[in-house]
């Protein structure tokens, strides 16, 4: 071959980063039932011959997750060495095609139960699976947010549903952002862009669930000013309950996942479908994620607008708006962890819960205290975000990117976020934050005393232990040693409803005890009181900018407005946000996963039963 012919060649031979990863999931069967996934991924090598991979390993507060793959080959390769157990290096032809092909096994060893919570390591059943893309796919090193094709191995027979958000055109993300699930028991219903993949039984019907998550996507999606039709996958299971109800989720690539106990409405679990698909900007449209410090501003403000945007579209209440912000206030400022430094926080997310909700509970306060502020000088939180999408530095972080696009409507953050993140100095919500919606008032309460400790078995089964004879409970009829059956009522840290539990002694028969978890000692706290205007006009709490010239001009207690005219720079057009600067993944953490999420209520009544 002429020098010139082989000049040519080269230029016309695309480089390795520009080919797509080919992703095929297919069965590993046995006797018809399925034992593992087999993942085949084909590429080209790197042009110097050498071809990084990097295995699962980190995932919602687990790690060594490479463990589940085993029977790792690599096609066309001269070698493959076990640089770490989470890296292997390839040594090959430059730009030769490999196929790397490994088995994904099962974590779960049974039906899943509440406490299995969220599919954070593979779960594989001979009958279905439900994986997190996360936690099964290899990945090439530097070619993260390089193209990646997706399909179904042949293996499959016709009676297994399948379902992944690969499966969706135009995937433009981290393969990771995937999540994939099948059965034969599996039902795909669709409701408009949306496509449910559910398994299990629930409280709702299919379609009900479906509708609502149509609702909830047009909502959100008309907020950002994104194309509505765009395919978006929500995946759910059904976990056996425990104790209480429990409802788990993460946010993934123009989908979410979620496990769910069948004792959970679509009442209960409305505002977190809300949140889960909110993930779909927050963080990765929003800037860069960076792992636990950041996620006051992923969660938080991820909560603050689940909650806005369903009482603005009418699918909850004001009420019901008011009560998920009182469950928040309360929680927060009877948190033992409210003065938490940020890194402490950041540090004690997946191990402490009071870190953990910590987070939520400070960025959903000061995305209430700044929208105050931003309403106050004629913009708001949303202008803020809606801008932050469009126009952001695409290398900048989240919350860097939100400092300048807050900076851009005149309003300062970096002190409050100094002062209330960084040092955790305490929050507290001006009186007006909530005007014309609702007023911010302070209430004195007795604290919570359940006066026992729930105890929990391996089987699941709970008794009461450390039951103190100065208690309600006790007075009530409570004894050590009890099993409790069901708890109907009650959640921890709420003193205010009444404790009502099923409950054996031995081998007697079961009774209901009532009571209530109030100590001696009072707490203060802040709680939203709706105003009568808002009790009958919902629009009042919609937070629109009609709104916010309304609201009266008092004293800024937190940080401080600057002036500085707002950006002029132009905005993306709304159905062409693929023209937007595009968020760079490469090598950012995968976005966290809710552990244990559930509305604040729920949640916490799951935590209390499991001490
Ligand atoms: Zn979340």
């Amino acid at each position: 071959m002429s020098v010139a012919t082989t000049l040519t060649l080269a230029m016309l031979a695309a480089p390795a980063w520009a080919a797509p990863v080919a992703y095929v999931v297919s069965p590993v069967m046995k006797d018809g039932d399925l034992t593992a996934l087999e993942v085949t991924a084909t590429f080209k090598a790197d042009a110097d011959g050498e071809t990084h991979l990097s295995l699962p390993n980190n995932w919602m507060g687990r790690s060594g997750i490479w463990r589940n793959l085993t029977d790792l080959t690599v096609e066309g390769a001269d070698s493959v060495v076990e640089d770490t157990p989470k890296a292997r290096i390839i040594r090959s032809r430059p730009g030769r095609r490999l196929t790397l092909r490994y088995r994904v096994n099962d974590t779960l060893k049974r039906d899943p139960v509440q406490s299995d919570s969220y599919p954070s390591e593979p779960w594989i059943r001979p009958s279905w699976f439900y994986v997190d893309g996360v936690s099964a796919l290899i990945t090439i090193d530097g070619r993260e947010d390089g193209p990646v094709s997706f399909r179904w191995g042949k293996g499959w027979s016709k009676d297994f549903k399948l379902a992944s958000n690969l499966d969706d055109a135009d995937w433009d993300e981290d393969a990771r952002q995937s999540v994939l699930i099948g059965g034969r028991d599996l039902r795909v219903v669709r409701a408009g862009p949306v496509r449910l993949a559910i398994r299990g039984d629930h409280a709702f019907s299919d379609a009900q669930l479906s509708g609502a998550l149509e609702a909830i996507l047009r909502a959100e999606r008309g907020f950002f000013g994104d194309d509505r039709e765009k395919p978006f996958l929500v995946t759910a299971l059904s976990l056996a309950p425990q104790s209480g109800a429990s409802f788990h989720g993460t946010g993934k690539h123009q989908a979410f996942a979620m496990a769910v106990t069948p004792n959970m409405t679509l009442e209960d679990i409305r505002v977190l479908l809300a949140h889960e698909i909110f993930h779909a900007w927050n963080p990765n449209r929003l800037g860069q994620a960076f792992g636990p410090r950041g996620y006051w501003f992923s969660e938080g403000f991820t909560d603050f607008y689940a909650r806005r945007l369903m009482v603005r579209e009418r699918q909850i209440t004001p009420q019901a708006f008011a009560a998920a912000w009182n469950e928040t206030l309360r929680d927060y400022a009877t948190s033992p962890a409210i003065a938490m430094p940020g890194d402490e926080a950041a540090g004690k997310f997946w191990t402490d819960p009071y870190a953990d909700k910590l987070a939520y509970q400070r960025g959903a306060l000061l995305a209430a205290i700044w929208d105050l502020k931003l309403r106050r000088a004629g913009s708001s939180l949303d202008a803020v975000l809606r801008e932050q999408a469009r126009n952001r530095d695409p290398k900048a972080t989240m919350v860097r990117a939100f400092v300048e696009a807050a900076k851009a409507k005149g309003l300062d953050v970096t002190a409050d976020i100094e002062a209330h993140i960084d040092q955790g100095r305490p929050i507290r919500l001006p009186a007006d934050a909530f005007a014309p919606c609702a007023t911010v008032t302070d209430v004195t309460a007795p604290v919570f005393d359940r006066g026992f400790e729930p105890k929990t078995d391996d089987k699941g089964a709970m008794t009461i232990a450390d039951l103190r004879e100065d208690s309600a409970a006790h007075r009530a009829g409570l004894r050590n040693g009890m099993v409790i059956v069901e708890r109907r009522k009650g959640r921890g840290g709420d003193a205010t409803t009444p404790y009502e539990l099923v409950v054996r002694e031995g081998d007697g028969p079961v009774r209901v005890v009532t009571f209530l978890p109030q100590g001696t000692q009072t707490e203060r706290f802040q709680q939203l009181a709706l105003t009568p205007e808002a009790a009958k006009a919902p629009a009042l709490c919609a937070f629109t900018r009609t709104e916010a010239s309304a609201t009266a001009s008092k004293p800024i207690e937190l940080g401080k407005m600057i002036n500085r005219p707002s950006s002029a720079r132009p905005a993306c057009g709304d159905l062409h946000q693929r023209s937007c600067p595009s968020h760079d993944a490469r090598g950012n953490p995968p976005r966290h996963g809710d552990r244990r999420r559930a509305p604040q209520r729920l949640l916490a009544r799951w935590r209390d039963i499991h001490g």
